[in-house]
């Protein structure tokens, strides 16, 4: 998502994240008055309602290849979206080279997260990351000294991750 469409520095950091669309940093985006759910569900967005509100869920299926296939229509709250990185570059106040190693770092901690949730068997690769997380430690669980050494990982994997993206990635005032 982006606010600067004609930014080419938007569009560099944005196909090398992907994060604000692919579940990682959201369950699902509020659906807002401009926003037609049935033609989005003619292009695959499915819309829920969720903590009070009708969310278009994610992992988005219009996230193909870190790009949006339905840029030029996306949702409105995709087209006001901007990360804390994003806001940064745009705004003159983070380099983008310094942007973009804030992406890979969260990308290696996100890659942590998924690979502890392969060991432990889920494969939900359509879920939001987080209801991956709570869902392997959904009772019951593997007793096996393994699972437990890995669930004890992914714990602070997660940690990790979500103190990573709370610093440098979710706006301060959403
Ligand atoms: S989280 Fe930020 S950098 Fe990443 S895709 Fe979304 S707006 Fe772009
Ligand atoms: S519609 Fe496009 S910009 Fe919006 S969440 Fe989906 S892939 Fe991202």
């Amino acid at each position: 998502m982006t606010e600067s469409p004609d930014s080419e520095s938007a569009a560099r950091l944005c196909s090398a994240c992907g994060m604000c669309c692919n579940g990682v940093l959201f369950h699902g985006m509020a659906v807002q008055p401009e926003d037609s759910v049935r033609a989005f569900a003619a292009k695959g967005l499915k819309a829920k309602r969720r903590d009070g509100e009708l969310q278009f869920l994610q992992p988005c299926p219009a996230h193909e290849g870190n790009c949006c296939r339905i840029y030029a229509d996306r949702p409105q709250r995709c087209r006001v979206f901007a990360c804390r990185q994003l806001e940064g570059v745009s705004l003159g106040k983070i380099p983008e080279s310094a942007a973009l190693e804030k992406i890979q770092e969260a990308r290696r901690l996100t890659d942590r997260v998924r690979d502890l949730l392969d060991k432990l068997g889920d494969s939900r690769t359509t879920r939001p990351l987080a209801t991956r997380c709570a869902g392997v430690f959904t009772p019951p669980l593997d007793p096996s000294p393994q699972a437990k050494s890995w669930r004890d990982e992914l714990r602070l994997a997660m940690t990790d991750l979500e103190e990573f993206l709370a610093n440098n990635f979710r706006p301060q005032h959403p």
